[in-house]
């Protein structure tokens, strides 16, 4: 099988849709960070480079309003907007310099945020206009608390909208279990935990005619990392809807590109189970924001002495502190522990050795 041709910088458009037909074909998936600003973003991009595999980034609502600042207001979406449009620029133009090729992508955006959608396609066509390409390689729509059909209806509007520029769209059906970015999802009920291959079918028939979509699936799968519980990891329902659109519209194998959430805390069968079926995304975010947090916890209680005045410490009461304070210090051990967490996340989704650039 032939290796995959990719360039270090955005992925979008044909090439995108090409790099998950050989994840597919070749058993292999990327994974998709949520970042909040430079340093996670640093973080990211040095774990794919490392692991010489391309790399979904990506921001929540939550993740590109605290990248604008925490300060904002952010009633009418405009902070979110700015953060998001603000980082997707600041990673086209680091990207070539760590030499990996990046998906830019937004998390969910769900009925209430689609101004922040609109808000990130008015500057996506702009993008588009003066370089040929869309800022971001795709959205994100989580419309999977409306009705089926109504879901549906909206997100074809993104797509004919998104695919004109060359922008690639993910959906939602059923719901991902669990709490992230303030939209708690824990006392659902359990049949909604659970997609059906007619829903995924209807999304098919809906949205193929229109343009390159991906589907996050529900299957038991959570936000967050919990304590073993009545929801279980169910990856045949992955492969019952591929396989029900491939006999019934006559396709070939794994006609959709699958989205795992919440692949924190999964087990290593279960996240390359998944995979075989079609996933060609597996989001983390919990399990990187721990990797991030536990080496500055370590330090704060390792360099305890140093931390309480900026004059004065264990070694001496004259003694300074400057570089034990300088955020660098600690923020860089937060930044590496992420690295060694997201390089793990590749091996577990196949990726090492499949790609070159
Ligand atoms: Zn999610």
């Amino acid at each position: 099988m032939s290796k995959i041709n990719l360039k270090p910088g955005i992925v979008t458009g044909n090439q995108l849709k090409e790099l998950y037909d050989y994840c597919k074909e070749t058993m292999c998936a990327i994974p998709a960070v949520n970042v909040i600003g430079s340093s996670t973003i640093n973080a990211a991009m040095q774990a794919a480079k490392e692991m010489s595999s391309p790399i979904i980034i990506q921001f929540s609502n939550g993740g590109a309003h605290f990248n604008a600042g925490k300060f904002l207001d952010n009633t009418d979406q405009r902070a979110t907007i700015a953060g998001a449009v603000a980082g997707a620029l600041h990673i086209r133009h680091i990207a070539p310099v760590y030499g990996v090729p990046v998906i830019l992508h937004t998390d969910h955006a769900a009925k209430k945020l689609l101004p922040w959608i609109d808000g990130l396609l008015d500057a996506g066509e702009d993008f588009f206009r003066k370089n040929g390409e869309p800022l971001y390689s795709s959205h994100m729509l989580d419309l999977s608390e409306e009705p089926l059909k109504e879901n549906l209806e909206i997100s074809a509007r993104y797509l004919e909208r998104m695919n004109k520029i060359m922008m690639s769209l993910e959906i939602e059906l059923g719901v991902t279990g669990g709490e992230e970015d303030g939209v708690d999802n824990t006392g659902i009920d359990n049949a909604k935990l659970y997609t059906q291959p007619d829903d995924v079918l209807k999304a098919y028939d809906k949205l193929k005619p229109i343009g390159h979509f991906t589907v996050a699936a529900s299957f038991g799968n959570t936000h967050g990392v919990y304590k073993p519980g009545n929801v279980k990891l169910t990856p045949p329902i992955l492969k019952n809807s591929q396989d029900k659109i491939q006999s019934v519209r006559n396709t070939g194998i794994k006609p959709v590109d699958l989205v795992f959430h919440g692949g924190s805390g999964s087990s290593l069968d279960e996240i390359r189970e998944a995979v075989s079926y079609g996933v060609v995304k597996m989001n983390i975010d919990t399990d990187t924001q721990w990797a991030f947090t536990q080496p500055i916890k370590a330090y704060m209680d390792e360099k305890d002495g140093y931390l309480h005045a900026q004059i004065g410490n264990p070694e001496g009461e004259d003694k300074p502190n400057k570089k034990y304070i300088d955020p660098r210090a600690w923020t860089n051990l937060g930044e590496k522990g992420m690295v060694q967490r997201l390089r793990r996340a590749f091996e577990d989704l196949n990726a090492p050795e499949k790609f070159t650039f």
